[in-house]
């Protein structure tokens, strides 16, 4: 089958919930994908940033492949040999008392939901089904029903409701509304540290810290989404470091299996995950003991090959080098370690021209927004392939601007 034949039957036989770039790959090994034609590129979307760890990292793989011969799934009927130290790895790892596991990041969120609003009923006497958590407009936090309801993006929703309740709005980065959103009623604070899908936002200096210390004094979980900024990716092992904060909740998926199975969790202290009892949540394949051995090698690949620093060190080596790219084109070069987001100007015609020419040269991008380019390479990246993104990208804005030169002066050279 060629590369046509396998788009058809995707688009044929699969739900069109997505836009791919008709890019149809069969094989990944570190930061490269290789598609059915046998081109390479290298990948800088990492699955939204799952496959922080570089494609099919032998490690964990090889965990992968030791625990599938061992047992796969249990449930949580019974114990298994590899949830606890799982747990005990990743708490130890980002210094909180317990963790929740689930599979998907949208589930984790879910989590979070249910764990605040359970605290406030039973910690801090919120009356019953009153609670509220503040969210903030442009957020992304997943697609089920009910974390769809506090979405601010109308397609998100439209003909999905009705709705789930008690959510309030906030601009991103207004400390002002943030202090005035909240009420007695308020139980969590819902954050990502930095928006990755609204198109690589990093809020104001102070931020975070303002929220936090808000939080404290008015006895309010702030929760970080960390499920595509953690782990790594803005070159600290949680985002929410970078302001000093410790967030009371933490979400994390993506890149906590590395990309080879689906693995969320979320963590807390045991005053607010140690209200959960039998039967109060649930999950069949949460906490399994192929995902645990799987996400225990990946953060063992975290650690140990220190791609947190990487991430650090490459990344803003990639933005010195994005914003010496001179173009009309280019309204902003944003981010954090190796999660950038370069934004091109109304004049540019939206930024997916630019991911799928940067696709025809080697490169797999994706636009988010419309108009940001998202650069977020697995983390073992390496300086000279970092070098090939910038001059891949450069050479992108050039051509492209050029052409567009053509189309407007077509009479002169007609002459
Ligand atoms: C991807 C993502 C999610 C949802 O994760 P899924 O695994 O797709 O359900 C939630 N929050 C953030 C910040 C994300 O980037």
């Amino acid at each position: 089958m060629n590369t046509r034949e396998y788009i058809e039957l995707e688009n044929t036989y699969v739900a069109n919930i997505y836009h791919p770039l008709e890019v149809v790959l069969e094989r990944g090994e570190g930061v490269w994908v290789y598609d059915v034609e046998g081109k390479r590129y290298l990948d800088c979307l990492s699955a939204y940033s799952a496959v922080s760890q570089g494609h099919c990292h032998p490690r964990i793989v090889q965990a992968l492949v030791e625990q599938a011969h061992r047992v796969t799934l249990t449930s949580r009927a019974f114990f298994n040999d590899q949830l606890g130290l799982f747990a005990k790895e990743l708490c130890d790892l980002l210094g909180y008392d317990m963790m929740l596991p689930m599979n998907s990041g949208a589930e984790a969120v879910e989590v979070a939901v249910k764990t605040a609003r359970k605290w406030g009923y039973e910690v801090k006497g919120v009356p019953d089904n009153q609670a509220e958590i503040i969210v903030c407009e442009g957020n992304f936090h997943g697609r089920t029903t009910t974390v769809i309801s506090f979405s601010s993006e109308p397609k998100y929703k439209r003909h999905f409701g009705p709705l789930t309740p008690g959510f309030k709005f906030v601009p991103f980065g207004d400390k002002r509304a943030l202090m005035d959103a909240v009420t007695p009623n308020t139980v969590a604070f819902l954050v990502e540290p930095i928006q990755g899908e609204n198109g690589i936002n990093v809020p104001p200096p102070g931020y975070l810290k303002f929220a936090e210390t808000l939080c404290r004094r008015e006895n309010v979980l702030l929760m970080a989404d960390e499920i595509q900024v953690g782990l790594g990716r803005t070159g600290k092992m949680l985002c929410s470091e970078h302001d000093n904060v410790r967030p009371d909740v933490v979400i994390l998926g993506k890149a906590l299996s590395g990309g080879v199975y689906p693995v969320s969790a979320v963590l807390a202290d045991r005053p607010i995950l140690g209200l959960y009892k039998p039967g109060d949540h649930g999950s069949t394949f949460g906490g399994n003991p192929l995902g645990a051995a799987v996400a225990r090698a990946a953060l063992r690949v975290l650690v140990e090959e220190r791609l947190a620093e990487n991430a650090a060190v490459q990344g803003a080596y990639l933005m010195e080098r994005l914003k010496r790219i001179e173009s009309p084109y280019i309204k902003e070069v944003r981010g954090r370690g190796l999660l950038i987001g370069v934004e091109v100007t109304p004049e540019a015609g939206g930024a997916r021209r630019f991911c799928e020419e940067l696709a025809r040269r080697g490169i797999l991008a994706k636009e988010t927004h419309g108009t940001v380019i998202r650069l977020a390479p697995p983390l073992i990246i390496k300086r000279e392939q970092v070098d090939f993104i910038a001059d891949t990208l450069e050479a992108v804005f050039h051509d492209i601007e050029r052409q567009d030169q053509r189309v407007r002066e077509p009479v002169l050279v007609a002459a």
